[in-house]
């Protein structure tokens, strides 16, 4: 059975001694009051992870993410940080591609797949995000961009490669808006998504892979979003700064 999971993008946001009250406050939280079957990620950034993993290894439900990581694995490379770096502080995830990456960065989908490759074979786990611009979707060609984004960054892998990814369905245009998908809409992405991803690897390995919304979630959207067949979480950006908002979705299940 593929996993529930809720993952928390904080961006850049907190500092050091924000963020390590505020992964405290989840942690407790989370071990207080969240049942065994759903998954907990905090997406820090970078210079958090090793004090933030200190505080996730109290909990066997909060696993700690990086916001990136390079496609190289060491060497000349002025401010990047590497798989291996990020598995001595303890992460267990990465984010990658997230459209603000994309946007700010001109990330591309070649890109990713060597950083979903690079991540991979160093036992970090990607949770791939994609997801169309609001002029993609209102000329009807938002399933074509989000199939190719998948296809041109992940389509390489093994099916056990590809047992190892998340993918989040994140619209651009519900990211930081207030503006969240419908139901209806988010679901149907998400079986689109899932259908695409059985073409290519068959119906057994779609069926377990997790696959997240994300775009202004909140504790009061969260139950209806994932209450979807296909909708297996979340990946949440503003809501994911306030404990007791994050963990109520993360409870919305
Ligand atoms: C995000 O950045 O991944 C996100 C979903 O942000 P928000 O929840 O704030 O829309």
């Amino acid at each position: 059975m593929r996993k529930r999971i809720v993952a928390g993008n904080w961006k850049m946001n907190n500092t050091l001694d924000e963020g390590l009250a505020l992964a405290s406050e989840v942690v407790n939280m989370v071990n207080d009051e969240v049942t065994d079957d759903v998954m907990a990620i905090l997406c820090t950034p970078f210079i958090h992870l090793a004090q933030v993993s200190k505080i996730t290894a109290e909990s066997d439900k909060v696993f700690l993410a990086a916001q990136n990581v390079s496609e190289h694995a060491a060497g000349a490379y002025t401010g990047d940080i590497s798989v291996a770096m990020l598995k001595s502080v303890g992460a267990t995830h990465v984010v990658l591609g997230h459209s603000e990456r994309r946007a700010y960065h001109n990330e591309t989908n070649a890109q990713l797949a060597a950083r979903v490759d690079i991540s991979l074979a160093g036992g970090l786990l990607p949770i791939f995000c994609c997801g169309e611009a609001l002029e993609t979707r209102e000329s009807g060609k938002h399933e074509a961009f989000v199939t190719n984004q998948l296809k041109e960054s992940l389509f390489h892998l093994t099916a056990e490669e590809m047992l190892k990814v998340v993918v989040a369905y994140e619209p651009i245009w519900a990211i930081g808006t207030g503006v969240t998908a419908s139901t209806a809409q988010a679901q149907e992405m998400h079986k689109a998504i899932r259908a695409f991803l059985a073409e290519k690897y068959g119906d057994a390995v779609a069926s377990e892979i997790s696959i997240l919304y994300g775009g202004s979630a909140k504790p009061s959207n969260a139950p209806e979003l994932f209450s979807q067949p296909d909708v297996d979480g979340g990946l949440i950006g503003g809501a994911a700064l306030k404990a007791r908002d994050f963990v109520d979705i993360i409870k919305s299940y």
